[in-house]
C-alpha cells in the first residue's frame, strides 16, 4: 500500500485541534527492549515522570496491536498526546522493536505501543509476537487492533495470525475464568473510504474471528466455550488522514471520548476488564509476568496477583514500619531510664494507628486474603515492638507505686496520733490504684498484653513491704516501751534493795507487777493502731513480762555486785552499831560494853546476806509465787539466783573484815576521850 507523505506529530501549520497536547513531550519508556529485557525504570516512570504513584486503582491500561506501519503510533500520539516514534516518510526507517509505554496526556491512562508484531509478514520468527501478545493480554484492559480497511476480509493475512495468537494466549490465561474476566478488543479500521459501511466491515471481521476461534484447539473441558465468553468487541473507523484531514481529526476526537469520558456509551474501561493491579504494584506485576513469559513457565494470573500482593504488602508494611519505628523511638530513653511517659497509651495507639492506616491505604487494594494476613502480621509486629515499652512502663509504674507507698507512709506516720494500720492501708490502696490506673491506660486494644503478673507482684510486694514497715514501727514502739519500763523499774527497785530485810523481795515483786501492768496497758492501747490480733497481743504480753523481768534481774545484778553489797551491809551495820535506837550517833564511854552491840549489829547484818541468795517471787498481796515460762534463751529458775553460796561467803568475810575496822575505831575513840 502507498503511504502518503504525512507528518504525524502536529506542526505549526496543522490546526491544533487537540487541546490536551501541550508543548512538553510526554515521557515514554522502552518497557521491553529489543533484547527483550524488561525496563528497570518502570516504577520510577510511574511515580516520577507520570505522577501516578498515588493513583491506586484509578488508572487504566491499554495496548495497541497491528501490522507494521499501519499508523499505530501516529494514532496513539493523536489520541493520547503521547510521543511514540513514528516511521519517518523520508528515512523509511524501521521504528525500534519492543514495547513502548507512556501516559496519556491529561488522563490517567497508560498506553502500550507494541512494535514489530508482524514478524510473519517479514519472515521473522513469531516468538516475540506471542510473548508480547501474552504480556499485553495479561496486563491490559483494552487491546486496540489497528488495521487498514483493505485488510478486512483478508482471512489469511498477518492480522488474522496475530489475532489467533491473542485468542490462544487469552485462553491460556483466562480459560478457567470463563465469562468472568474479559478483555475488550477495539478494532480501529483506518483509511475508511466510506463505500463500505462500518456494519458490513464489522460483520466480516466477526465472521473471521468466529472462524479463527472455531479453529483453535481448546483446553480440556472448554471445548464448547464461545469467543464472547472471553472477549467483548468494538469496531470503529477513521477517515483517511491525508485525504480527509478534518474528518480524521474529528473521528480521533470522538474516539478519544471512549477513553476519557465514563459517560460515553462506548466508554472502554469498564470494571470487568480491570486486571485489579494497583498502580504502585504495576511494575512488580508486569515485571513478574514478563519474567514468567521469558522463562517459559506457566503463567497463572491468580498466582501472580497473590505473589504481587505478598511482595507489595511486605514493601508497604516495611515502609510504614520505618516511620513507625522512628515515631516510637522517643519513648525508649525515658522508659529505659526509669521514667513514666505521660500519655504513653494514647500516644502508642496513635502511632500504631498511623502506621496501620499508612499500610491500609496502599495494601488494602491487593489480594484480600493476602492483605488480611499481612495486616495481622504487621499488627503483631507493631504490638511486639510496643510491648517492650508497655512492659518497661509497667516496671516503672511498679517501682513508682512502691516508692509512693513508702513516702506516703513515712509522711503520714510523722503526723501526731497516726495509727499505723489505717495509715498503711490507705497508703497501700493509693499506691495500688496509681499502678492500676497507669497500667490500664497503656494496655492497647487488639493486643494480648496483660499486667496480671505485675499486679500480683505489686500486691504482694506492697503487703510484704507494709508488713516489714509494721515490724519496724512495732519494734520502735517496743523499744520505747522497754525504755519506759526500765525507767519505771530502776529507781524503786534500787530503793527496795538498799533497804534489805524480810519484805524486800515482796516489795520488788510488787514493783515488777505494777510496772508490767502499766506496760500491758500501754501495749493494749498501741495494739489497736497496729491492728494486732489476739495471738500477737498475747505473745507481746508474754514478751513484755519477760522483758521487764530481764530488766529487773539486770537491775538486781547491778545492785548485788560486791561493792554494792558491801555498801548495803556497811550502811545497815553502821545504822545498828554507830547509831542508837533514836537514830543518834553513839559516843562510847569507857564503861560501855562495845563487844555485845558490835556482835549483835554484825550478826544481824550478816543475816541479810542469805536474803540475796535468791529472788523470792511470792506476791505479797496474792500470797502466791509467780513464775515465767522459760524459753530457749531465757531460764526463769536461773534468773532467780542472785548470790551463790561462795559469793555469800566471800561478801560475808569481806564485810566482817570491814566491820572489824569499826570495832577498832570505837575502841580508839574511848582511849582518845580518856586521854583528855
Ligand atoms: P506504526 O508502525 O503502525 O506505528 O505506524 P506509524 O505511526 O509509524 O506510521 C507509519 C506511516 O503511516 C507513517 O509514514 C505515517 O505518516 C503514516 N500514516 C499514519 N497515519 C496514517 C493514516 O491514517 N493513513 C495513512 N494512509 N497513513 C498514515
Ligand atoms: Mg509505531
Amino acid at each position: 500500500f502507498a503511504v502518503p507523505d504525512v507528518l504525524s506529530t502536529p506542526t505549526p501549520s496543522e490546526k491544533p485541534s487537540l487541546p490536551v497536547i501541550e508543548n512538553a513531550l510526554q515521557p515514554r519508556l522502552h518497557l521491553i527492549d529489543e533484547q527483550q529485557k524488561f525496563s528497570e525504570e518502570f516504577s520510577t516512570y510511574i511515580s516520577d515522570k507520570w505522577a501516578l504513584k498515588d493513583a491506586g486503582f484509578n488508572y487504566n491500561l491499554a495496548a495497541v496491536f497491528g501490522s507494521q506501519s499501519t499508523g499505530k503510533s501516529t494514532l496513539l500520539n493523536r489520541l493520547f498526546g503521547t510521543n511514540f516514534d513514528v516511521m519517518s516518510e523520508t528515512a523509511r526507517m524501521q521504528t525500534t522493536k519492543g514495547i513502548w509505554i507512556s501516559r496519556g496526556k491529561g488522563m490517567k491512562v497508560l498506553i502500550m505501543d507494541v512494535e514489530g508484531t508482524d514478524g510473519r509478514e517479514r519472515g521473522e520468527d513469531q516468538d516475540f509476537e506471542r510473548k508480547s501478545a501474552l504480556f499485553s493480554v495479561a496486563t491490559s484492559e483494552v487491546l486496540i487492533v489497528n488495521l487498514w480497511e483493505h485488510q478486512v476480509g483478508l482471512y489469511n493475512g498477518a492480522n488474522m495470525g496475530l489475532l489467533k495468537t491473542v485468542f490462544e494466549v487469552n485462553l491460556q490465561l483466562f480459560g478457567g475464568n470463563r465469562g468472568k474476566e474479559k478483555t475488550l478488543l477495539l478494532f480501529v479500521i483506518r483509511d475508511h473510504v466510506g463505500a463500505t459501511p462500518l456494519a458490513n466491515l464489522s460483520n466480516t471481521l466477526c465472521a473471521d474471528l468466529e472462524r479463527i476461534w472455531h479453529g483453535l484447539s481448546k483446553p480440556e473441558g472448554l471445548e464448547d466455550c464461545k469467543i464472547t465468553d472471553y472477549f467483548d468487541f468494538m469496531f470503529t473507523t477513521l477517515a483517511h488522514k491525508l485525504l480527509q484531514p478534518d474528518k480524521f481529526e474529528s473521528d480521533v476526537a470522538k474516539l478519544r471520548l471512549r477513553f476519557t469520558d465514563a459517560s460515553d456509551p462506548n466508554y472502554v474501561f469498564l470494571p470487568q476488564y480491570s486486571k485489579r493491579v494497583p498502580v504502585d504494584g504495576l511494575h512488580i506485576y508486569a515485571g513478574g509476568i514478563w519474567d514468567k513469559i521469558m522463562t517459559n513457565k506457566d503463567l497463572d494470573l491468580p498466582t501472580q496477583q497473590e505473589l504481587l500482593a505478598q511482595y507489595r504488602c511486605d514493601e508497604i508494611a516495611n515502609s510504614a514500619f520505618i516511620a513507625f519505628q522512628e515515631s516510637i523511638k522517643e519513648f525508649r530513653q525515658p522508659i529505659e531510664s526509669g521514667n513514666i511517659v505521660e500519655d504513653l497509651g494514647p500516644k502508642m495507639k496513635d502511632i500504631r494507628g498511623v502506621a496501620m492506616k499508612l499500610f491500609d491505604k496502599d495494601a488494602s487494594r491487593y489480594h484480600a486474603e493476602v492483605y488480611k494476613r499481612k495486616r495481622s502480621d504487621m499488627l503483631t509486629k507493631a504490638n511486639t515492638m510496643l510491648e517492650a515499652y508497655f512492659l518497661g512502663q509497667l516496671k516503672n509504674l511498679h517501682k513508682k507505686a512502691v516508692s509512693l507507698f513508702s513516702t506516703n507512709l513515712q509522711q503520714a506516720l510523722r503526723q501526731e496520733g497516726a495509727e499505723f494500720s489505717a495509715v498503711s492501708t490507705g497508703a497501700r490502696k493509693e499506691a495500688f490504684d496509681y499502678f492500676l490506673q497507669g497500667a490500664q491506660a497503656i494496655k492497647l486494644e487488639e493486643t494480648e498484653w496483660s499486667y496480671d503478673e505485675e499486679q500480683y507482684q505489686l500486691e504482694h510486694g506492697l503487703k510484704e513491704f507494709a508488713a516489714a514497715q509494721r515490724e519496724k514501727e512495732l519494734n520502735k514502739m517496743l523499744t520505747s516501751l522497754e525504755k519506759h519500763l526500765s525507767k519505771e523499774l530502776d529507781e524503786p527497785v534500787g530503793l527496795a534493795l538498799n533497804n534489805p530485810g524480810p519484805g524486800m523481795w515482796g516489795r520488788v515483786i510488787t514493783i515488777y507487777q505494777r510496772t508490767v501492768e502499766d506496760g500491758e496497758h500501754l501495749l493494749q492501747k498501741k495494739a489497736r493502731t497496729f491492728d494486732l490480733n489476739e495471738q500477737e497481743q498475747a505473745e507481746l504480753i508474754v514478751n513484755l513480762r519477760r522483758q521487764a523481768w530481764v530488766l529487773l534481774t539486770k537491775k538486781i545484778q547491778e545492785e548485788s555486785v560486791d561493792g554494792m553489797m558491801l555498801l548495803k551491809l556497811r550502811n545497815r551495820f553502821e545504822e545498828k552499831f554507830r547509831y542508837d535506837d533514836h537514830g543518834l550517833p553513839r559516843v562510847w564511854k569507857p564503861d560501855d560494853d562495845i563487844d555485845t552491840p558490835f556482835r549483835k549489829a554484825r550478826d544481824e547484818t550478816v543475816e541479810l546476806v542469805p536474803l540475796f541468795a535468791k529472788i523470792n517471787t511470792t506476791d505479797p498481796v496474792k500470797g502466791e509465787k509467780f513464775e515465767l515460762e522459760a524459753s530457749e534463751d531465757f531460764d526463769f529458775d536461773q534468773s532467780l539466783k542472785v548470790l551463790s553460796e561462795t559469793r555469800q561467803q566471800e561478801i560475808t568475810t569481806k564485810f566482817k573484815r570491814e566491820s572489824d575496822a569499826f570495832y577498832l575505831e570505837a575502841k580508839r575513840s574511848i582511849v582518845a576521850t580518856q586521854a583528855k
